[in-house]
């Protein structure tokens, strides 16, 4: 009978997360261990949790070496948040700051009317 048990390629003998393989046949029709990368997790918004679109899913070692066209989007937040969440802050901060105008005009019209009254 042939012996079909496997065995590791490399140094590393542990079945731990980073060592991770899968059996292939070679063309000679042979077994063989072909070990396989942790998968990458996709890119998600800060806020939401949603998926980002236009971002590759890439494990850390592979975004350092990556062009940074791959790892943003071209506008505020890029590669962080997602666009409704963006347009949501930016809403956000422009109504804060129109309140603080209203309130400032009306503080200073109370002002006014008080000193003309007085
Ligand atoms: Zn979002």
């Amino acid at each position: 009978m042939k012996d079909t048990r496997l065995t590791f390629r490399r140094r590393h003998s542990y079945n731990t997360k980073s060592n991770k393989t899968r059996v292939v046949k070679t063309p000679g029709g042979r077994l063989n261990i072909l070990y396989v990368k942790k998968p990458a997790s996709v890119p998600k918004c800060g806020d939401c949790g949603c998926v980002l679109r236009g971002l590759k899913a890439l494990r850390p070692c592979e975004l350092k070496s990556t062009t940074k066209r791959m790892k943003r989007v071209s506008r505020a937040y890029g590669g962080a948040r997602c666009g409704t969440c963006v347009r949501q802050r930016i809403i956000r901060a422009f109504l804060i700051e129109e309140q603080k105008i209203v309130k400032r005009v009306l503080s200073d019209q109370q002002k006014k009317g008080g000193k003309a009254s007085s």
